[in-house]
């Protein structure tokens, strides 16, 4: 049985067709969809990349691993295995394309990379057709190394948002720059980031034109993506390969005035898309409500391939019953968590607490936007996270930070090591302050 684990950085469920967005941003993932198994409460809960990927590689959260910031210093708690390293071991091929290097190549015995965007150029991105191209090849070599675990990480829908033609025209015919636009005024009156987004939005005065180029970026990455599904028929790989398709985290485009990067703890960054396709296509098109962790999939694959032995040591739990139609599990039973610990320590530096109701966000530090040190949020009322109702519903706020506190010493008591985010202060907003106060 053979993995396939394609990560597409910064996409967000609900720009998918397959998670109800009206435009075709999505054709391949659409239709892939239908064979897979969609998880509609999947959260991303160490964000950005870095934390991420440790996450759900190693199946394990903050406390165990230690990596809450992008770019930090600190490396994972030495022992704990990547799933690459895990698969390895036990005779599989591992191949990655992706560029994070770090503590995530070494597990992979053959890992192609290829560049970051080099902030010189406004002109199209291509950086999907590298992907693909790498990808292909080494899935050829793949299929004849069964089994094989392979890796591939698209950073298209990340900013800057530049899909190549035909996709750049796909949903904004107007003309961006036209002085009757005011919508970017409040974007280019903050001082943060000018610099970064004057490098690629120069002149651009409709916001409209900056989403429709995010979703152009999707749209684009899915083109790519459709020539890896054909490679994998062509292959006939289908039968004994899972493939699981998700996103690192999400992203913000105009929702919380903390534009087109991914900071904060909002549901727009930390809820993503999550496909899991079985072989055979065993439970196609089932969509799976229960909250569930990222961390839960390095558990999962490794159960789903039959080594639960690996799973020791994990601080997740293996999705397979949520996959099995006749499971008939009843509420709480499952592994559907009823809360899930946030951390975001790069441009920000806070707490979150998601439960499938509420979202209580707390600040350690006051953050570069000046949002409320606390933020509490009822996700069923307002899935878009718009009213704060922190002085509203103080009980609420205590109820969860007495939740959210007792899971936190626990995890402290359980692992013996400090708290990631009292304990870490270095990453990009403290080493890359010119590049963040661009105005000033
Ligand atoms: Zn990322």
């Amino acid at each position: 049985m053979n993995v396939l684990w394609i990560v597409i950085d910064c996409l967000r469920a609900d720009r998918l067709g397959c998670y109800g967005y009206h435009r075709p941003t999505s054709p391949h993932l659409d239709r892939f969809s239908q064979d897979a198994v969609r998880f509609t409460q999947a959260i991303s809960p160490h964000i950005p990349t870095e934390p991420a990927h440790t996450t759900f590689f190693s199946g394990r959260d903050c406390f165990s691993h230690q990596i809450v910031t992008q770019g930090g210093s600190r490396e994972p708690e030495p022992g704990i295995p990547l799933l690459p390293e895990l698969l390895r071991d036990r005779g599989y091929f591992t191949a990655a394309v992706d560029n994070i290097g770090r503590w995530i190549a070494p597990g992979f015995e053959q890992y192609e990379t290829y560049p970051r965007w080099d902030h010189r150029s406004a002109g199209p991105w291509r950086n999907g057709e590298e992907v693909t191209q790498k990808a292909l090849a080494v899935l050829d070599e793949a299929a004849l190394r069964r089994p094989f675990s392979l890796f591939l990480h698209y950073w298209n829908p990340h900013s800057p948002y530049l899909p190549p033609a035909p996709f750049d025209r796909m949903f904004y015919q107007g003309d961006e720059q036209s002085p009757r636009h005011r919508s970017m005024d409040p974007v280019w009156d903050s001082p943060w980031f000018f610099n970064y987004f004057s490098e690629w939005l120069s002149g651009v005065r409709d916001i409209e034109f900056v989403k429709a180029q995010y979703d152009a970026a999707i749209a684009y990455t899915d083109a790519c993506l459709g020539r890896v599904f054909q490679r994998l028929d062509e292959l006939h790989l289908w039968d004994d390969t899972l493939v699981l398709v998700h996103a690192d985290h999400g992203e913000e485009l105009d929702e919380h005035g903390c534009w087109f990067d991914h900071h904060g703890l909002y549901d727009t960054n930390v809820r993503v898309p999550l496909l899991l396709r079985l072989p055979g296509a065993k439970a196609g098109g089932r969509s799976i409500p229960e909250l569930i962790s990222l961390a839960d999939l390095a558990p999962t694959v490794l159960e789903y391939l039959g080594f639960p032995e690996l799973t020791r040591g994990m601080d997740a739990v293996s999705l397979l019953p949520l996959l099995d139609p006749r499971s008939n599990l009843r509420p709480g039973e499952g592994p559907g968590r009823e809360a899930i610990y946030l951390t975001e320590c790069t441009w920000m530096r806070k707490r979150g607490w998601r439960t499938p109701d509420w979202k209580l966000i707390a600040a350690l530090e006051p953050d570069i936007y000046g949002k409320p040190p606390v933020e509490l949020f009822h996700l069923r009322t307002d899935p878009g996270e718009q009213v704060n109702l922190a002085q509203e519903r103080p009980e609420v706020v205590a109820h969860l930070t007495r939740s959210r506190d007792r899971h936190i010493s626990r995890r402290l008591r359980d692992t013996g090591l400090p708290d990631p985010l009292i304990e870490q202060a270095d990453a990009l907003r403290t080493w890359q302050p010119r590049f963040i106060a661009g105005k000033l």
